[in-house]
């Protein structure tokens, strides 16, 4: 191998998966110069023309659901089920926004001496930067309502998961998008990421990882006058109320953290629970987290996963210490893969170190609380602010409480974290803007005013 390629490794086996050409900034330059042309290009595709041709790539994308999942399951690790609902879930996104181009609409605003409109122009090229957890998902995200309005997009997903972006490529060619629509970059963040970043060609940075690259993002966009979106972090509290249904909570808190193995910006990482339920609701949980099947992805019933990485593995061990107390633990396989088991830490006083840190792996702390003020309160003590859950059976309770918690994305009675028909977001140190919902074309656009007078 040399510097200049790197070897792509299935983290359940740890084979080499593929090898990758590792881009430099020259490389980057010329890409965005080919997607300044093709911007050119797809921008005049006429609105039904261009919804025609979504949708042929949305059809295309099925057409290789099951190709794609088991990329994305050898890549990272998800369970093959979990895979098959990544593209069906893709495909519903992609043909929500191939819907878009006729839908973008502007004002028509009175004024004296003449007629009023705002136009919404394409802003040029969009750069979707991706992290390695959904990389087949938060592209799809961001490139599909910055194509509906017109726009080219270059996608750039960690050099440790590409496979299934690069596929997506393919698939967009296929499907007969014009040449360079959609292309991809395949680098480390540091070098291809920043040129992207730098690059004063690119109109608009989508950027989803951590906060402390967000902010690098941020303060590059501001030299550039660029417009972002961020999706960073999270420390989601999942609050259970003694009036919930306890059996049906305890029963989907497992998942809702331990899902692709904890690496999820919304992983409900904190278990808040009433006391007065603590006990009965600890009886329920502790049994159904030693029967979650840990194991090889390709498996139909396994639950969850390996790691991303040996790096990664190290970093999520690194929360689970002495100091810790462990409540229950699941299981891993042996051999190969980088596994960690499903993790329930218990902190009765709240002082936790994990309770403040985003641990992006299958750990979870549970720790009781009193009141419903209670509850806000401790949902609300982190710097992250991008999902939670709330379970009761008192609307009125669950209305207050989604109020007070400080977060963008928060579900009563469920885990549920992202759908693309709603805005998408975080507050606080989660990010900046919202993904997703049915105005997320117009965030890959400029609003122009135009005056016709009467004479
Ligand atoms: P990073 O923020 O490091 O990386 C996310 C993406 O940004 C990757 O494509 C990365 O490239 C790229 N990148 C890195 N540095 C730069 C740069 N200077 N300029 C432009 N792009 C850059 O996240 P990680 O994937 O390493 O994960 C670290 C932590 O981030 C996790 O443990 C978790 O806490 C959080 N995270 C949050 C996610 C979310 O969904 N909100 C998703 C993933 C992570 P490359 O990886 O190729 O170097």
């Amino acid at each position: 191998m040399t510097s200049l390629q790197f070897d792509v490794l299935n983290p359940a086996t740890e084979d080499v998966l593929s090898t990758i050409e590792l881009v430099d900034a020259k490389s980057v330059d010329e890409t965005v110069r080919r997607s300044a042309h093709a911007f050119e290009t797809w921008r005049s595709v006429e609105p039904s023309d261009r919804a025609r041709l979504l949708r042929r790539f949305a059809a295309a994308v099925e057409g290789d659901l099951e190709n794609l999942a088991k990329l994305e399951t050898d890549n990272c690790g998800h369970p093959i089920n979990d895979s098959r609902s990544t593209v069906r879930g893709i495909v519903d996104a992609m043909d929500y926004y191939a819907g878009a181009p006729e839908r973008i609409i502007g004002q028509q605003i009175p004024v004296r001496g003449g007629t009023a409109i705002t136009l919404h122009d394409p802003i040029g090229v969009v750069a979707v930067i991706a992290p390695w957890n959904f990389p087949l998902m938060i592209a799809v995200w961001g490139m599909m309502p910055a194509l509906a309005a017109g726009n080219s997009v270059i996608l750039k997903p960690s050099e440790l998961t590409p496979l299934t972006t690069l596929r997506l490529a393919d698939l967009a060619r296929e499907a007969g998008l014009p040449d360079d629509v959609v292309q991809v970059v395949t680098g480390t963040g540091s070098v291809a990421g920043q040129a992207l970043l730098d690059h004063p060609g690119v109109a608009k940075i989508v950027f989803t990882g951590s906060t402390e690259v967000g902010r690098k993002v941020m303060t590059s966009a501001a030299t550039h006058l660029k417009g972002i979106t961020l999706e960073l972090g999270g420390k989601s509290a999942n609050i259970v109320f003694a009036d919930a249904d306890l059996a049906a909570a305890a029963a989907a808190a497992p998942m809702g953290v331990f899902n692709n193995a904890g690496q999820d910006c919304c992983a409900r990482s904190r278990l808040l629970v009433q006391r007065s339920v603590f006990d009965d609701f600890v009886k329920i949980l502790v049994p159904a987290v030693k029967e979650i099947v840990v194991g090889s992805p390709m498996h139909e019933k396994t639950e969850v996963g390996p790691l991303i990485s040996s790096a990664h593995r190290n970093r999520v061990a690194s929360f689970v210490n002495d100091d810790e107390n462990i409540l229950v633990q699941g299981g891993t396989p042996n051999g190969p893969g980088f596994w960690f088991p499903p993790t329930v830490l218990r902190s009765d006083d709240g002082t936790a170190p994990s309770l403040n840190m985003e641990i992006f792996g299958p750990v979870v702390t549970i720790m009781p609380f009193d009141t419903e003020a209670d509850a806000i309160r401790i949902a609300n003590q982190t710097d992250y602010g991008l999902a939670g859950s709330i379970w009761t059976r008192d609307i009125a309770r669950a209305m207050r409480t989604a109020r007070g918690v400080r977060a963008g994305n928060l579900s009563v009675n469920s885990n549920s974290a992202v759908r693309y028909p709603t805005p998408f977001g975080g507050m606080k140190q989660s990010g900046i803007g919202r993904e997703l919902g049915p105005e997320a074309p117009l965030e890959f656009t400029e609003k122009k005013s135009v005056f016709i007078s009467n004479i």
